[in-house]
């Protein structure tokens, strides 16, 4: 590969620019080489299920060519963004168990820069699992850890907020099998949090973690309030009578609906305050009189990004709906600054989907893949280098 020309500025205390990755890959091993204006620290970490290397450091500049983000050997792509000005992350997805050792640092040819290598040894199942396990035992002792010298620090990685859907006097729909909606939501929206905690990537909040009513809009209160990043509703389809449709559906909220089903959906959802006793006032006209067109605009093509994300994710562990990325106006969705999206896992009316709805090992893989699409979709909001994928039109 030849080697860009760098011409890095120092005058200003900028972040570190990361100018080029390059890969080289042998028989048993690899060399990832970071061409960096500075010395970065990094960290690194493996996680499993897919298998992936993390490689997380401070605020960094990307300015990588433009046909980055290809893999070779062990390395089948990889991805890199700044999710805060202090923190960057670049995530090598594996096509095989491999593990990193340590950063060597050597000036490069020329000077003014720096190569910053990391070698990667092929390894089997059992060590790369046990190194996945033990690095999400490390970073979950290091959040529960309150020392009174870490309360001082904040953390600073990026927050989302899980949304079950009902609760209380509002039990959302009755299954097929008599289970409510509001009960298997929390039941998959706690063990989304889990996952996500696990992972170690963001910072997770529930708008409920019991069997209590809250109001639509006190919901979304709670996420701007907390200052999500990414707002995200868990809910059970219902709006069918048949027991033969089934599927997940992930929906953005837009005052135009993309279609008819979708509009009753979320005229369904938006319901559940006068399900749980409480009277609906007309809609905060405020809100839209505060927000600049702009930044509304610029949320709905983030969720819109999300909401693809999060179904190209999710489409090889669930039967996706015939039309999967849908538009409705669903009240919970209405915050005008964070992108958001809601999904309805599968059809409470199907016996099918229930019986995946209440599995452990699909929960497990389906909590993955929406853990790996949020992250991916925090860590694209910086500097995306990959074009949104395309889906199939409806
Ligand atoms: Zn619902």
């Amino acid at each position: 590969m030849a080697v860009a020309v760098l011409c890095f500025d120092h005058s200003a205390k900028a972040a570190p620019i990361i100018a080029d990755i390059q890969i080289a890959s042998g028989a048993t091993s690899a060399t990832i080489r970071l061409i960096a204006s500075e010395q970065v620290q990094l960290t690194t970490f493996v996680l499993n299920n897919p298998d992936r290397l993390v490689v997380e450091g401070p605020g960094i500049n990307f300015q990588l060519p433009p046909e980055s983000g290809r893999g070779d050997g062990p390395i089948a792509s990889y991805r890199f963004g700044t999710v805060s000005p202090e923190h960057s992350r670049i995530v090598f997805e594996l096509t095989r168990p491999a593990l990193p050792g340590d950063f060597t640092l050597t000036p490069t040819m020329g000077g003014g820069a720096f190569a910053i290598s990391l070698n990667l040894t092929n390894s089997d199942r059992q060590s790369f699992d046990r190194a996945a396990d033990g690095a999400a035992q490390a970073r979950l002792k290091l959040e529960n850890s309150s020392s009174p010298s870490s309360q001082t620090l904040i953390d600073t990685r990026p927050l989302i907020v899980i949304d079950p859907g009902h609760g209380g006097n509002d039990l959302g729909a009755t299954g097929a099998t008599g289970l409510f909606e509001k009960d298997v939501v929390l039941a998959f929206s706690l063990a989304l949090a889990k996952k996500i905690e696990a992972q170690g990537l963001c910072r997770v909040a529930l708008t409920r973690v019991q069997d209590v009513f809250i109001p639509l809009d006190e919901r979304v209160k709670f996420a701007r309030q907390h200052g999500a990043d990414v707002f995200l509703s868990i809910h059970g389809d219902t709006i069918t009578a048949s027991t033969d449709i089934r599927g997940a559906t992930v929906y953005v909220g837009d005052e135009k609906s993309s279609d008819a089903d979708a509009a009753k959906v979320a005229e369904y959802e938006n319901r559940a305050d006068s399900n749980g006793g409480v009277a609906v006032l007309p809609s905060d006209s405020s809100i839209s009189d505060i927000l600049g067109d702009l930044t509304l605009r610029e949320t709905r093509i983030r969720s819109n990004r999300l909401a693809r994300e999060l179904v190209t994710r999710i489409a090889d562990t669930v039967h996706l709906n015939h039309n999967p990325l849908r538009a409705a106006g669903f009240r919970v969705l209405r915050a005008f600054d964070i992108p958001a999206a809601l999904i309805e896992i599968g059809y409470m009316s199907s016996k099918s989907d229930l019986e995946q709805l209440r599995s452990p090992e699909w929960t497990d893989r389906m909590t993955s893949r929406i853990a790996d699409a949020l992250s991916d979709f925090l860590l694209q909001s910086g500097s995306s280098p990959r074009p949104a994928p395309k889906l199939a039109q409806p």
